[in-house]
Parts: structure tokens; sequence; C-alpha cells
């Protein structure tokens, strides 16, 4: 495929920042929906994906707008601190990221390392500076540019403006990061890149999809020209009524097709492509749409055989009639040898499950630290079923202590709970990785006793 501004995909765009800077309700408020309003507590608690059309965004920009890519893809990713490192991996896959920042707030813990690992994975970022109707006195405009809102307010308005935007410039020198307001130069760039927005009324909402349309398609072209090797990440593992196991997947670049054979690290053939419809969150529960075909980039739902075996965070690959199937295999397998070399040879440790692979090497990496220094004579990822508490009942008769579950993330089945207590494997379950440190060794010590 031919490298230019004519064959693009769509730019992969990830929320962050800190919780309740506002990330779902910017979401919301672009595509007209109340996500956030249904969540529980209001956190966002799975990685949701919405596909915003190119003509969605020109309503909302200009009718002149250029765009030249299909559309965009924007991330939700979960707010929730015990999820560092599954926002690692999201920003990981995206091109551009939006950094959400609370006006009244200025830069928060969650803002940093928002900040830190964009800084690591080098993603360029547009701030967003969120909640610009709740400064004294702020006159509503709904869906303006946020220049034409400025202007409609009062003096005392603009100073308040004034003085938080010149903090919250001074706490991004802080971090070393020379930031302005976007529209303070025509070049187009880092420097220049904070918009003011309110995920409330919309001020400032045209301004923000159309820089990040324009940065992208004007500064990206090579990372987005289309091209046919297929670039796709398993999100989540899932059972659907009606479909089985499905795997919810990122697919950055290429095309699937109903019938490709995928690997990663199952191989199976896709029995369906589905969609949620335009503008709709993946992770609200309606219908979906079937295709035959998609071009990335897209979030996309793939139903087939044998995906109960899929695992989230790994890479999934497509064999090609001119593909060797075990080379494509040895390829999807690499993400989970380096996983699986950090349980104990003896088998003797905890059994330790987790959500993703993400999330897995994380708890891991954590309980196998010097300081913590826990075992781990297995792995699983997904909800614990029956079968993980027959695998960790195994340490029953060698070292009772070990007889253990560590459950980072995911639910316990009923029958799993059950079967646990009856031949007295211990699980512990937490969202938050230090959590479940605290609950065994406090366990520890009551069998010491
Ligand atoms: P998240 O944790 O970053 O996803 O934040 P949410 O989108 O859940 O928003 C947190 C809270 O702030 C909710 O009560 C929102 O209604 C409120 N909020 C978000 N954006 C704005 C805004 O621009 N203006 C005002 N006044 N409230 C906002
Ligand atoms: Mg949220």
């Amino acid at each position: 495929f031919e490298q230019s501004e004519d064959n693009l995909r769509s730019p992969i765009c990830c929320i962050m920042g800190h919780v309740d800077a506002g990330k779902t309700k910017l979401l919301d408020c672009i595509r007209g929906t109340n996500v956030q309003g249904g969540e529980a507590g209001g956190i966002t608690q799975q990685i949701g994906a919405t596909y915003l059309p190119a003509e969605k965004i020109r309503e909302r920009t200009k009718p002149d707008a250029t765009l030249k890519v299909p559309g965009l893809l924007v991330i939700d990713t979960p707010g929730h601190e015990s999820f560092a490192n599954l926002r690692s991996r999201g920003s990981g896959l995206c091109d551009i990221a939006i950094l959400v920042v609370d006006i009244k707030c200025g830069l928060e813990q969650q803002t940093i390392e928002s900040l830190n690992l964009l800084k690591m994975q080098n993603t360029k970022f547009i701030i967003a500076l969120n909640k610009v109707d709740r400064l004294f006195g702020w006159k509503k405009c709904p869906n303006a540019p946020i220049k034409k809102a400025l202007k409609q307010q009062s003096e005392d308005v603009l100073n308040e403006f004034n003085i938080r935007l010149t903090q919250i410039i001074t706490q991004f020198k802080e971090q070393g990061l020379n930031r302005e307001l976007y529209y303070t130069s025509k070049k187009m760039g880092e420097t220049f890149s904070i918009v003011p927005t309110s995920a409330i009324s919309g001020e400032g909402i045209p301004d923000l999809l159309l820089l990040l349309v324009q940065w992208t398609q004007k500064t990206m072209v090579e990372k987005l020209t289309y091209s046919n090797e297929v670039q796709c990440t398993v999100l989540e593992v899932k059972v659907v009524e009606g479909h089985g196991t499905t795997i919810d997947v990122i697919f950055v670049n290429g095309v699937l097709h109903e019938g490709d054979q995928i690997v990663g690290p199952i191989v199976t053939t896709i029995r369906a492509l589905l969609t949620p419809h335009p503008m709709e969150e993946l992770r609200v529960k309606g219908t979906y749409l079937r295709h035959n075909e998609v071009t990335a980039s897209m979030v996309i739902k793939i139903t087939a055989k044998g995906l109960q075996h899929a695992i989230a965070g790994t890479s999934l690959y497509v064999v090609r009639p001119d593909h060797d199937l075990e080379d494509v295999k040895e390829a999807a397998m690499a993400d989970m040898k380096a996983v699986m070399r950090r349980i104990d040879r003896s088998g003797e440790g905890v059994y330790v499950q987790a959500s993703t692979l993400g999330s897995l090497e994380a708890l891991l990496h954590f309980l196998m630290s010097p300081d913590v220094n826990i075992p781990i004579g297995g792995i699983g990822i997904g909800p614990v079923h029956k079968k993980d508490v027959m695998k960790a009942g195994v340490m029953l008769e060698k070292k009772r202590e070990y007889a253990t579950i560590l459950a980072f993330d995911v639910v316990v089945s009923q029958e799993a709970a059950e079967l646990a207590k009856a031949v007295n494997v211990k699980i512990f379950s937490a969202d938050v990785i230090f959590h479940l440190k605290r609950k065994f060794e406090a366990y520890i010590d009551e069998l010491k006793e």
C-alpha cells in the first residue's frame, strides 16, 4: 500500500487523567450519551471504546473541515488506581492521547502518573483543561468554540481563567513540559496543545476534535498509513449471551474477514465480526452490527470457537495463505512465555489469577520483588473456576499455606467458591495489588499462631 494522506486509518486516541477529571463525561459529551451517569460510583471499570466517524466529527466542528482520516477511535481507560498497568497497555496502543486536567484542581497524582506513561511511550497528547464552566460566574455557550465562549465572559471570569491557566502551565513546567494554549500560535505541535473544555456544556469540544484530527493527519501520516499487515490486541475475553465466549480486540491496522484463521494463542476461525453502532460504547449492552470485513482502526468483538482459551493483553495473528501456521503460532506464544518463566520451577507456591496478561505480569512482578517474595506455583487469567481451585488444591498436601488463590480484579464463580470452602483452599480477592499481599500475609501469620 502506498504511503499517502489518502490512505489513512483512523487514529486511536486514549483518554487519560486523574479520577474525576471528566474523562468519561467528555466522551459522553462528544457522543451525546450518558455512560458516566450509569457507571458504578461514576468510575470507569473497564476499558471502553467509541468510534467517531468523520461525518460526526464534522457535525461537531465545522462543515468545511478537511478530514483525511476516516474517523477517530477513542479509548476511555479505567480511572481506578489499581488499573495502572492496564492503562499502560492502553496508552501503548494509542497514536495520540487526551490528558484531562480539572482546571480547578490542576495536576494531581494520577495526572502525573499518566504524564509519565505518555513520556515513557513517547505518545503525543492534547491537554483538555476541563470544567471551565465551574469558573465562578461562567456564562454557558453550549458547544461553542472556546475562543467564542471566552469572549462572552466577564472580566472576573477571564481573570480567574488566566490565573488558573498560568498556575497549570507552571505545574507542567515543573514536569519539564512547555505547554501553552493551542490557539496562541498557528504552529501545530506539542507546545501549543492546551484546549479549555467543558464536558457539561460542550465549550471547546469543537476545538478538541479538530485539533485531534488535524494534528494526527498532518504529523503522523507514516504511522497512520493503512497496511495489510494485521496488528491487533485482545482487550477482554468474555461470555456474551447468544454468542458464547467472545473477545474484544483493539484492531490497530490491517483488514479482518469472517472466516479468517486467527492465532493467539489458540488457533481458530472467525465466526463473526461485530462492532457497536457508531458513536456508541462497546461496553454498553445493546445490539451489534455484523460485518463480512472490517478495516482498521476499530474495536471489534470477535466470535469463534475456543475463545475461552484466548488471553487478554496478547496479540492476535492472522494466518494468510503465504504464512506458515507454525511460525505464526510461535510468534503468538512469545508473549506468554515471558510470563510463564516467572513461575517457580518446583511448582510450590500460591496460585495467582488476574484479569489480563498485563495485570498478571504486574502482579507477578510485585509478588516476586525481593521485599514481598511470595513464591508462585501456578497462574491463570480470567474468572476463577473450579479447575483453578483444583490446581491450587495440589498444594494442600505439600505446603498448606500455598493452597491459596490470589485473585486480582477477577470474579470467583459460585461453584469455585463452594469447592474452595469444601476442600479448604483459601481465595483472596482484591482489585488493588497491595491488598492481596496484606490479606495473604495476615493469613500466614494466623496459620503460624
Ligand atoms: P472520570 O473519572 O475522569 O471519568 O470523570 P467523570 O467523567 O466520571 O466525571 C467526574 C465528575 O465530574 C462527574 O460528576 C461529572 O459530571 C463531573 N464533570 C465532568 N466534566 C465536567 C465539566 O466539564 N464540568 C462540570 N461542571 N462537571 C464535570
Ligand atoms: Mg471515567
